[in-house]
């Protein structure tokens, strides 16, 4: 963990904190390119499906010009833990990002894995 992958964890949570306050907001994601900047998305739960806060953030950082994430992380809202990435967040990311480094573990104790490392054999 880099003090750049703290102040990410922070920012999410952040987000979180101030976005996710009811059932169709649940997680925060915030991702970082390797020059700094920080964009976030929060999921969007809905009868039909919805999507994950993953997805949004990766649009959001599409819709901003920026295709060059290098670090992501996604925690849940009321203070709960960091999320680790879902089956198919795991391929999209590994396919868009391939290098991206994805903090994942008990928020008292995180680490930093591959996206690679996350994909199934
Ligand atoms: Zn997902």
């Amino acid at each position: 963990m880099r003090d750049t992958d703290r102040a990410l964890v922070q920012a999410a949570s952040a987000v979180a904190k101030l976005r996710c306050r009811s059932a169709a907001h649940t997680l925060a994601t915030a991702a970082r390119t390797a020059e700094g900047r920080v964009v976030s998305g929060v999921n969007v739960v809905h009868d039909s499906g919805g999507a994950c806060a993953e997805v949004i953030a990766v649009g959001t950082a599409a819709t901003q010009g920026v295709h060059d994430l290098e670090t992501i992380v996604t925690v849940g809202d009321r203070g709960r833990s960091l999320v680790t990435p879902c089956g198919p967040c795991r391929r999209l990311l590994a396919e868009l990002f391939p290098e991206l480094r994805v903090i994942v573990g008990p928020v008292d104790d995180p680490r930093v894995v591959p996206v690679t490392g996350l994909l199934e054999p």
